[in-house]
């Protein structure tokens, strides 16, 4: 493909992150000498800082040594792995879920992809957050469901727009998606947002989907709240996993879990169509399902406590690096999560005519991977992950504005006036 080409994306719901970042890094320029800085992709086993936990890694270790776990599991997940999420997410919660309540699946992805089946029914429209993570448009396209996108507020914490809300659901919306601690954004929401979101839900008679894949990832002011303590108000679906919070994202464990104190999904035989459609998915490998309840039990706070100092210098290196590049605005710094979203002002650059044209120039010119806005719904508008190494972050932020001073217009007045 001609270098020129690349820019060239179908409508947004066409683009997956990995895809655009592909051809972002397929566009680098090999006369470039600059290391390659990606903060684009969520995945922070990238930098050397983000391992997960020595404790983690033997968890799997022994429970593949035993030689027990060679068989299948059931497809609804391994019993004591349930029984070990149904409990530590029940500690965050005023009541206690039950094993029962718990399906094991291959990561978030394949959660999000079993709410969105199970949900399916000739014209439901389900409301997700404008910016948001990919794969939920994704899936709803394969299922014949119809999106809405409800925006978040960026001068308002990128808090839920609940006035969109109640404009957009109608009979035939099912849920609400919430990201929270939040991807693309770096939100975490307040306990009175989250109740007012379930107050909104419940009015419409829309159950939430709670995408908590980030859960107790926030290090800034607001302490991260479960959807699931709203439960009782509103039927929630909580989708989580190993993923994010443990550091290993390639293992593909995550849980797909009805917190709904009042049995709403019982009566409505949802479980029922649960365990079927569990019948047709594969979820992740015994071994690491054995590992579910050491992992969940025996990871110590220090190796938590580790990862959020970094994530909270890093995301404060990000935000003072932002301030810097007249042409970025970042109008929330993150409390949460691994990115955040800044705004592109084009206008301030002479060769530059959007979001996705700046980050293949940034490539090309500085090997620095950011991702375009537009991917996630924002145009000219782009995703910085800072999950990250301190110093390389800094360094690809510095890069950013030294690209900002070579594209300024300013740089070509003064270069005129020599
Ligand atoms: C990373 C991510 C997922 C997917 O999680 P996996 O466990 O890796 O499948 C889902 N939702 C959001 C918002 C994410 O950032």
């Amino acid at each position: 493909m001609e270098k020129g080409m690349t820019h060239q994306m179908e409508t947004p719901t066409n683009v997956t992150i990995k895809g655009i970042l592909g051809t972002l890094m397929a566009s680098l320029d090999d006369e470039n000498k600059k290391r390659v800085i990606s903060l684009g992709m969520g995945d922070p086993t990238a930098h050397s800082c983000f391992t997960t936990s020595d404790i983690v890694r033997d968890s799997v270790v022994q429970t593949l040594e035993s030689q027990k776990f060679n068989g299948y599991a059931p497809t609804v997940g391994l019993p004591p792995a349930r029984k070990a999420i149904s409990e530590y997410l029940s500690m965050n919660l005023p009541y206690k879920l039950s094993p029962d309540d718990v399906y094991i699946t291959a990561g978030c992805t394949q959660a999000i992809e079993v709410a969105i089946s199970i949900l399916a029914k000739p014209n439901a429209n389900i409301l997700v957050p404008k910016p948001g993570f990919p794969i939920y448009e994704l899936c709803a396209a394969f299922r014949n469901v119809e999106i809405r996108h409800y925006e978040l507020l960026p001068n308002n914490g990128w808090e839920v727009d609940l006035d969109a809300v109640n404009a957009l659901a109608d009979e035939n919306t099912v849920a609400i998606v919430v990201i929270n601690p939040g991807n693309p954004c770096g939100n975490v929401y307040s306990y009175q947002h989250l109740k007012k979101v379930a107050e909104t839900a419940k009015k419409h008679r829309i159950l939430v989907i709670a995408d908590e894949v980030y859960g107790h990832l926030a290090f800034g002011e607001n302490p991260f709240v479960p959807m699931g303590v709203f439960g009782s108000m509103v039927p929630v679906l909580t989708l989580g996993s190993l993923s994010k919070r443990w550091l290993v994202p390639g293992w593909r464990l995550g849980w797909f879990v009805t917190t709904d104190p009042k049995g709403i999904f019982k009566n409505a035989k949802t479980v029922e169509r649960l365990k079927k459609y569990f019948d047709i998915c594969g979820g992740p490998a015994t071994f690491i399902q054995a590992a579910v309840p050491r992992i969940l039990e025996n990871t110590k706070e220090v190796f938590f406590a580790r990862t959020l100092g970094i994530l909270k210098q890093t995301s404060d290196i990000c935000f003072k690096k932002i301030k810097e590049i007249p042409c970025l605005t970042c109008p929330q710094k993150a409390q949460g999560a691994m990115s955040v979203m800044v705004k592109l002002d084009v206008s301030q650059l002479k060769d530059v005519s959007d979001d996705i044209d700046f980050c293949f120039k940034l490539a090309r010119e500085e090997s620095v991977i950011l991702l375009p806005g537009l991917t996630v719904g924002l145009k000219n508008w782009v995703r910085i992950t800072f999950a990250a190494e301190p110093s390389s972050l800094e360094e690809a932020l510095d890069r950013v504005k030294l690209f900002y001073q070579k594209h300024s217009h300013q740089h070509k007045i003064q270069s005129d006036l020599l």
